[in-house]
């Protein structure tokens, strides 16, 4: 069904798109002023209260009717340290809300709080030396929930669950292996991603002595830290100048910062500031029904235009006030490609850098046309962002929806393109299309659709996103576990460095879901397969980040090094456009289960292997002699062995080699 509201007509958007920078609360000493959009209200008035949950207004305030269906007022006075509200009449219904772009909020995000922001820098803060970020190519990507990084007792942290862990330096376990910070800088990623740090509603914030949990994906306030990451809810500033501290230590620590954003629905669209100021304007309807393309209830709607400024006012907010290096979008394909479009044009105009990616799918049918839609498929229609590789992910290790599916790493066969593909960061190469005239996917393989060869999606490989486990679904491990009951640990472990081998192997962004590199696992004894899949509400115990696995496993977290610091030591591994691709990269005619090519860039020539068969191979190598750099044990930029005219490539695993 498609949208039909009042909203979209062309005399709406014509009266009622307010397009000014002052939407919100404007503090200063000498008074405070006070814009909201409102467009049916008839009335709206400001409510100013002493406490952020308890107690009566003590003054009501009419604020009045102005420009484009926003209503204002100035306050004189300070007001700093004062909560507020908003309440609208709307045909004779009264209903009070948040400012939809309060920066500040007492505890749960209920009333909207003055702040003086300058107060909330850190000592430094403003001046801080952001860290110079690199081309999305040269991006590695750890992704982690604010409380998992910390709130183990083996993080060694003081400040457990909290932002402040992140500023915590120099800290090892008892037997001197660095964790926290500390391990973010030995393993060399770029870029922290957090899971979602704004203020949602599913933790109580005025509980926080109980254990809760949740991931976040239920937003409450978009431009405000979440208060129970913070030392004190209940004090707005306080998570403010908290977030900021933590953005300070990371960038101190050459670390960029993303931020999983969540436009795409709220946590409970009648209880939502914007519904209660213009009904039904943020979210698409279905006739009466709110539409959920989310699968959480409600779907935001960007292509209403005060929405769409709405996305992108809380983004560039972020970016200016708390120094956000990029933004992870959440369902990205609920939103429309003007939209992303639009967003990647304000963004630059602060800095050309930040990293913008997301999801290029959608949970369930939307009414914005498919074609309107920033899906996976039309990431080369919006240059400057990019989607997930579901490609790489699912070609590694099997099917996410299908538990017991395994894929390229554990043997199961026909994947072979769909590695090859997600080798040129979904710009495709010609050799792969012409070799698809072949009958290619296997008659008795159930879901063979999936394994067709995806259309070049991306149009350079900056708009790729590569990887083999995130939050959502099982960990790679606990993948491999579930669907290779029959194999070894020391099998499994050889798939995991093969897929880890893979994917930093891949031309465009890398990215890891924290604790992969130690092979972090959500063991869970009352799931069918015995680990969490879905564990967004789970304990502490499965989520958690347990140090001691590194301890444990520290010879894949080395191997996860060297992939790393090898990338970033060679020119090949970083090509952007499809025409470099197309130029640089042979793939070379092998066996089933195998995937052999080079990479020739100007002075340097790349040989790359993964052989995913049980039984060693042998390779012949281009002219010339050739420097081991990864094998099934290590990786790294030491040359690990010379060899000419021939490699053997153990059983499960990689081999890249360079040329002398
Ligand atoms: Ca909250």
């Amino acid at each position: 069904m498609k949208e039909t509201t009042i909203y979209l007509s062309k005399e709406f958007e014509e009266n009622y798109t307010y397009t000014g920078d002052d939407l919100g609360c404007t503090y200063a000493k000498e008074n405070s002023s006070f814009r909201v959009y409102a467009p049916t209200a008839q009335r709206v008035s400001l409510l100013l209260f002493k406490d952020g949950l308890h107690g009566e207004a003590y003054e009501i305030l009419e604020m009045k009717p102005s420009e484009k269906g926003t209503f204002q007022i100035t306050v004189p006075g300070d007001l700093e340290g004062v909560f507020y509200l908003y309440e609208s009449e709307i045909d004779g219904v009264k209903r009070q809300a948040v400012d939809p772009y309060a920066k500040a909020v007492g505890a749960n995000g209920l009333r909207g709080m003055i702040v003086d922001l300058k107060k909330t820098n850190p000592e430094g803060f403003v001046m801080e030396k952001r860290p110079q970020k690199p081309r999305p190519t040269d991006s590695v990507i750890y992704e982690v929930h604010v409380r998992d990084f910390s709130i183990d007792d083996s993080s060694q942290m003081k400040h457990k669950g909290k932002f402040l862990a992140f500023t915590e330096e120099g800290l090892e376990t008892p037997n001197h292996v660095k964790v926290g910070l500390e391990h973010l800088k030995e393993l060399g990623v770029t870029h922290v991603h957090l899971l979602p740090s704004f203020d949602y509603g599913s933790v109580d914030e005025t509980k926080l002595d109980t254990a809760q949990y949740n991931w976040g994906y239920d937003p409450v306030n978009y431009n405000v830290p979440e208060g129970s990451y913070s030392t004190n809810p209940y004090d707005g500033a306080v998570r403010i100048k908290e977030f900021k501290e933590m953005v300070q230590a990371l960038h101190k620590n050459g670390i960029c910062v993303v931020m999983d954003v969540v436009y795409n629905h709220v946590y409970d669209a009648e209880k939502f500031c914007y519904q209660k100021l213009v009904p039904d304007y943020f979210f698409r309807k279905n006739g009466e029904q709110f539409a959920d393309a989310s699968a959480c209830g409600n779907e935001t709607a960007s292509n209403h235009l005060m929405v769409r400024k709405y996305m992108i006012d809380s983004l560039c907010y972020w970016a200016k006030e708390y120094h956000v290096d990029g933004f992870r979008f959440d369902l990205m394909a609920i939103h429309d490609i003007t939209t992303m479009n639009e967003i990647r044009k304000a963004l630059d105009e602060i800095d050309k850098d930040i990293l913008i990616y997301g999801e290029g799918w959608a949970a369930d049918e939307s009414p914005l046309p498919k074609e309107e839609r920033a899906l996976k498929e039309y990431t080369y229609r919006m240059p400057g962002i990019a989607a997930f590789s579901d490609d790489v992910r699912d070609g590694i290790r099997g099917c996410v929806f299908l538990e017991k599916e395994k894929g390229f790493v554990s043997g199961e066969p026909d994947l072979e393109d769909i590695i090859k593909f997600s080798v040129t960061g979904a710009v495709g190469h010609s050799s792969l299309y012409a070799a698809k005239k072949k009958e290619r996917v296997r008659k008795d393989i159930p879901n063979q659709v999936r394994k067709d060869l995806p259309k070049a999606w991306a149009g350079t490989t900056e708009q790729c996103v590569n990887y083999s486990s995130c939050h959502d679904n099982y960990t790679l491990w606990d993948k491999l576990c579930v669907s290779n009951p029959e194999a070894s640990k020391e099998q499994l472990k050889r798939m995991n460095k093969l897929a880890a081998a893979i994917y930093f192997t891949c031309q465009g962004i890398c990215f890891l879901q924290a604790g992969e590199d130690f092979l972090r696992t959500k063991e869970d004894k009352n799931e069918p397969y015995g680990f969490k899949e879905n564990s967004y509400n789970s304990s502490d115990e499965i989520n958690g980040i347990h140090w001691n696995k590194k301890e444990e496993n520290m010879d894949m977290f080395r191997y996860y090094q060297g992939l790393i610091s090898f990338r970033k030591s060679v020119k090949g591994l970083h090509l952007i456009t499809k025409e470099e691709v197309e130029e640089s990269i042979t793939f070379i005619e092998s066996e089933l289960g195998v995937v052999a090519y080079t990479i020739k860039t100007k002075g340097e020539l790349l040989f790359v292997c993964y052989n995913a068969n049980k039984k060693q191979i042998e390779m012949e190598l281009p002219e010339g002699e050739f420097e081991v750099y990864v094998n099934d044990k290590l990786a790294g930029t030491e040359i690990l062995q010379i060899v000419q005219d021939k490699i053997v490539v153990e059983p499960i695993s990689a081999v890249v080699l360079k040329k002398s």
